[in-house]
C-alpha cells in the first residue's frame, strides 16, 4: 500500500490554544476552521477545537452547516455572511452567527421576519478594502440592525491587511478608524460595543488590537503568521506532520540529470532517494531543488522537479533504504521553511493537500503514553 499520510497532533493543538490565550488573556477565542480547518480536516479537529475554543469561525455557511451536521454545538460565526433569504433562514435554524459586510446583506436583515434571533457581526472596512462597510456606512448600518427584528445581538468586526508587518502604519491607522467608530456607536447606544479584530499576526504583534473576541487561524495549527519570526520563537508547535516513505534508492553518476525536464544535474556521484509523494498529494510542484526534506529524521534536499506521485531527494551523507520514514513538513521541519523555499506561505501548503493524503489523529494519550 502506498504510504503517504499526515498525522494531527492534538497535544500540539491544545498547547497552541494555551499559548494564544496567554497573548490576549481577556479575549475570547474564535477558532478559524475555514477551508477544512486550513486543510487539516475539520471533521477530525472540530470536536477538539469546539471544546478548546469559545466559538468556531468559517468563511461560508456550507462549512458551518457541515460542522452542525457533525454534531458541533458551540457557537459558529460565518465570516462572509449569507447571500439569500434561504441561507438566512438556515442560519437561524442552526443558530449561526453571521457577519454583515455589504448593503445587500444589510437589506436581508432589514426585510427579515420577526423572531429570527441571530447574532450579527457588522464588518467594518477599516482600510483593507476587501469586505466590509466603510465607517460612515457602518454607523447607519448599526442602527438598521438595531431595528431589525431578526437581530439578537450586535458586534463590530474588522480585519487587518498588514498585521504581520512589525511597525505597520496601516495597522495603526485601521485600529484608529475602528476604535473611533466603536466609540461613537457606544456613545450613541449608551452601552459598550463588543468587538473582534485580531487574527494570528495581531495576536502576537498588536496588543492594542485585543478585543472581546480574537480570531486566530494559522497560529492554532502551529505555523507562524510572520515571514521573519519562526513558529518556534512564538512558542507554537506544528499540529500537522506530512509523512511518506522512501520507495527506491539509487546512485546517479556525476553529470546525469534527474527527473522531468532534466533540471537537476548531479555534480558528483549522488545517492538519490525516491519518495512516494508529489503534487497529486498537494506537495508544491514549485518547490525548487534544495527544498528541505527530512529522511530518517535528517535534513536532505529536493533534487529535480516534483512529479505527481514522487519526489527525488539528494541524500547527501544520509543513509536510507526503501521503507524509511520521510517528513515533508511538521515535526522537525517547519512548514514555514518549506513554504518559503517554494515561494508561498504555510496556509497554502496546508490548504492544497488533496484527499489522497490520509489523515490520522494522534490522540494526546497515545503521544504521552
Ligand atoms: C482567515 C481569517 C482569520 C484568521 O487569520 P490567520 O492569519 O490565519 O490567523 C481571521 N479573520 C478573518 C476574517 C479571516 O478571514
Amino acid at each position: 500500500m502506498r504510504e503517504t499520510w499526515l498525522t494531527l497532533d492534538t497535544a500540539a493543538l491544545r498547547h497552541n490554544v494555551a499559548v494564544i490565550r496567554r497573548q490576549m488573556p481577556q479575549a475570547r477565542l474564535l477558532a478559524m476552521v475555514k477551508a477544512d480547518a486550513y486543510g487539516h480536516g475539520a471533521a477530525m479537529l472540530a470536536p477538539l477545537l469546539a471544546e478548546q475554543a469559545d466559538a468556531l469561525g468559517t468563511a461560508f455557511i456550507d462549512e458551518a452547516l457541515a460542522l452542525r451536521e457533525q454534531g458541533v454545538r458551540s457557537p459558529i460565526a460565518v465570516l462572509e455572511g449569507v447571500f439569500t433569504t434561504q441561507e438566512l433562514a438556515l442560519a437561524r435554524q442552526h443558530d449561526l452567527q453571521l457577519a454583515v459586510h455589504s448593503p445587500e446583506q444589510l437589506a436581508l436583515f432589514a426585510q427579515a421576519p420577526a423572531g429570527a434571533q441571530i447574532a450579527v457581526w457588522l464588518k467594518v472596512n477599516s482600510g483593507m478594502n476587501r469586505l466590509g462597510l466603510r465607517p460612515v456606512e457602518a454607523l447607519k448600518a448599526w442602527r438598521v440592525l438595531a431595528q431589525s427584528p431578526a437581530v439578537k445581538t450586535r458586534g463590530l468586526l474588522t480585519h487587518f491587511a498588514t498585521a504581520d508587518e512589525l511597525d505597520s502604519r496601516q495597522t495603526v491607522q485601521q485600529l484608529g478608524r475602528f476604535r473611533a467608530l466603536q466609540q461613537a456607536l457606544a456613545e450613541a447606544d449608551g452601552v459598550p460595543v463588543s468587538d473582534s479584530l485580531a487574527n494570528s499576526a495581531a495576536i502576537f504583534a498588536h496588543a492594542a488590537a485585543a478585543g472581546a473576541w480574537m480570531r486566530p487561524g494559522i497560529a492554532l495549527y502551529g505555523s507562524s503568521p510572520f515571514a521573519h519570526r519562526s513558529a518556534e520563537s512564538l512558542g507554537l508547535r506544528p499540529v500537522m506532520t506530512l509523512r511518506s516513505r522512501v520507495i527506491a534508492v539509487h546512485t546517479v553518476p556525476a553529470g546525469e540529470a534527474v527527473g522531468y525536464g532534466a533540471s537537476w544535474v548531479a555534480a558528483r556521484d549522488t545517492r538519490i532517494a525516491v519518495v512516494a509523494i508529489g503534487y497529486g498529494d498537494g506537495y508544491p510542484r514549485h518547490a525548487p531543488s534544495g527544498t528541505p526534506v527530512l529522511i530518517n529524521g535528517q535534513r536532505c534536499q529536493l533534487a529535480g522537479r516534483v512529479s505527481m506521485d514522487m519526489i527525488t531527494v539528494d541524500l547527501g551523507q544520509v543513509t536510507a533504504r526503501p521503507g524509511d520514514p520521510v517528513v515533508l513538513w511538521g515535526d522537525g521541519l517547519p512548514a514555514d521553511e518549506v513554504a518559503s523555499a517554494a515561494g508561498t506561505i504555510s496556509y497554502e501548503l496546508f490548504c492544497r493537500l488533496t484527499p489522497r493524503v490520509q489523515r490520522h489523529l494522534l490522540a494526546d494519550e497515545i503521544l504521552n503514553g
